[in-house]
């Protein structure tokens, strides 16, 4: 019952996974997952302190190189109507997260220079 103090993530850890050459970041508090392709065998890389604007910064990434990805996937030619719209409505949700992820790391970075 109740929320723990150990429940604030204290690290910031960037898996690769081989599967599919993603990397995903993530807190040490989430399981280790690949956002690309789903895999759960992924390796960490690296990790750092955990801090909002760090968290911030590694969901930018993570939000740029899925828009980059749809839309390499979009010009390379999907292979028939049904997978064309189905990348077109991918691409747009994408847009959507990006710019949501774009606005909210800079209103992270804002709140942090107040202090
Ligand atoms: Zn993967």
């Amino acid at each position: 019952m109740g929320r723990k103090v150990e429940d604030t993530p204290k690290w910031i850890i960037v898996y690769d996974c081989p599967a599919c050459g993603t990397d995903s970041g993530m807190t040490e508090l989430q399981r280790p997952t690949c956002f690309a392709c789903g895999s759960k065998n992924v390796i960490e890389r690296e990790r750092k302190p955990f801090t909002p604007e760090a968290l911030a910064e590694r969901m930018k990434v993570s939000a740029d190189r899925m828009l980059l990805n749809l839309q390499k996937a979009y010009e390379e030619g999907p292979g028939n109507p049904k997978e064309e719209a189905l990348l077109l409505s991918a691409l747009a949700k994408a847009k959507d997260y990006k710019d949501k992820i774009h606005s909210m790391a800079e209103e992270m970075a804002k709140q942090s220079k107040k202090d």
